[in-house]
């Protein structure tokens, strides 16, 4: 494809998105092909010779297009957000065209310092601790997602505590919530550790993990020989929006010395708005932090930011220079080089799409739209609430809804089939006391009142059969 052949076709592609972008509230939501009907459609062998754009472009729309299901429709509700936005597609359209492999500092240094300044810009913005500062010992570094960060924490984690206490014995345990995230023990898994090193901590009526009950199982471990090394908080769980007590959770952790990782994925962007930053209260005595901009930060897939306290264990525990890589740069100690601060070596430069979201946007921008979704998930919750037929099913915390029809389970995944299979919105489900729970959560980028309306008017007509 020659520069004058991609402006061409470039035109039609962006023409593409922007036609989308005007058409995606009125495609059913939730993609209707069965299992395997997409493959079928498909030519069994990769075409021999190349083909006009034209056509691939009409198989993307008669093929590909009905396999699709609208996580950009202001009418998808379901799960936790996973928004985008034009600065965000251009950015990372112009990371495509400039193709660059920032593993080192010196393979791209705008695409490391760039990283190094947004994430400075956001402990800002957030008002997170300075410790996560990169002019301190610590810094932040753009990971694929939140499993990533929590597996490059634990892996920190256990080379601090294996550090510091060189050949002492007892089996490594970690700590989280009943309702963590499933990364959590997949990260101990990947690690070696096994599921078995996890210790599942009982929460509060909120949905928030008990001190109490940390304390205690930590104060058991010790006493059978184990050596507790990570405590997983959450800051929104992912069924429910429970938050953990930091603050209590961090003097546990500074107490026995064990590292404390917070992961906020989807509620940590609610901090750019003043108002909603005590969530966070106790933050400064976390080890890591990790939060999405995928999900509700209005910047497309992938792009999780992930903050330390101190860069020194995470960089012993990945940091790793083979011979062909070594340069004057590294040598010097003057720069970062990202690839000691992840799994994988390669990276794309995701802080481009970052900055432009940051810029186009601005810090008011995004805390406008952030206030909007609270105050419609709030209105909706209100609805609920005075609707003798439903009841919430959690508090309604920030963006999101638990709900659930007072009838019990059936009624609940009769509404859930029916509402989803209209296309006109998609909900998802939990289950939280062993109720199925319908959860509503509003965070794509151009969902207006007039959605949120719209789809609980679709509930409440379901409801009516019941
Ligand atoms: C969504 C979510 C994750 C996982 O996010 P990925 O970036 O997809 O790995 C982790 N923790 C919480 C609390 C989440 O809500």
């Amino acid at each position: 494809m020659t520069p004058d052949e991609f402006r061409c076709h470039g035109r039609e592609a962006i023409d593409w998105i922007a036609d989308y972008m005007e058409q995606v509230e009125q495609l059913p939501v939730l993609s209707r092909v069965q299992p395997g009907e997409i493959r079928r459609r498909l030519p069994d062998r990769p075409p021999q010779q190349g083909e006009p754009f034209e056509s691939i472009l009409r198989d993307l729309n008669e093929i590909i297009m009905p396999g699709i299901t609208h996580w950009q429709s202001p009418n998808f509700f379901a799960y936790f957000p996973s928004n985008n936005s034009g600065p965000s597609i251009l950015g990372d359209l112009i990371a495509s065209g400039l193709g660059v492999q920032g593993m080192l500092w010196a393979t791209s240094p705008a695409c490391t310092e760039l990283e190094t300044h947004v994430l400075d810009w956001l402990v800002d913005g957030l008002g997170l601790p300075e410790r996560f500062l990169s002019t301190t010992a610590g810094g932040g570094v753009i990971q694929d997602t939140a499993s990533s960060a929590v597996l490059c924490a634990i892996l920190a984690a256990r080379e601090r505590v294996e550090s510091r206490e060189q050949g002492a014995g007892g089996e490594l345990v970690a700590y989280a919530s009943t309702q963590t995230h499933s990364s959590i023990e997949k990260g101990l898994r990947i690690a070696g550790l096994g599921s078995n090193s996890l210790r599942s901590i009982k929460v509060d009526p909120q949905w928030g993990m008990r001190p109490d009950r940390l304390a205690e199982a930590m104060a058991d471990d010790i006493a059978a020989g184990c050596r507790p090394f990570f405590v997983c908080a959450t800051v929104g769980t992912t069924s429910s929006l429970g938050f953990d007590p930091l603050r209590d959770i961090g003097q546990i952790c500074r107490q026995h010395d064990v590292w404390l990782h917070v992961d906020a994925a989807l509620a940590g962007t609610a901090a750019i708005c003043p108002e909603f930053r005590a969530m966070h209260d106790g933050l400064e005595l976390a080890d890591s932090y990790c939060f999405n901009p995928h999900k509700w930060m209005f910047t497309n897939f992938d792009c999780s930011c992930f903050f330390v306290a101190d860069r020194g264990p995470l960089i012993r525990a990945l940091g790793i220079m083979p011979e062909y890589l070594k340069n004057q740069a590294t040598q010097s100690g003057a720069v970062i080089d990202y690839r000691d601060w992840q799994v994988p070596l390669g990276r794309r430069f995701r802080a481009l799409k970052l900055w432009f979201v940051l810029r186009w946007f601005g810090i008011a921008g995004i805390q406008q739209r952030v206030r909007q979704h609270v105050a419609l998930a709030q209105e909706f919750a209100g609805w609920i609430q005075s609707d003798p037929r439903f009841e919430l099913a959690a508090p309604a915390i920030l963006n999101l809804v638990c709900f659930r029809h007072r009838g019990g389970d059936e009624v609940n995944q009769q509404i859930l089939d029916q509402v989803n299979a209209s296309g006109k919105m998609f909900i998802s489900h939990t289950r939280l006391h062993d109720h199925l729970t319908l959860r509503f959560c509003i965070g794509q980028t151009n969902t207006e009142r007039r959605h949120v309306e719209q789809a609980w008017k679709q509930i409440s007509e379901a409801a009516e059969n019941y």
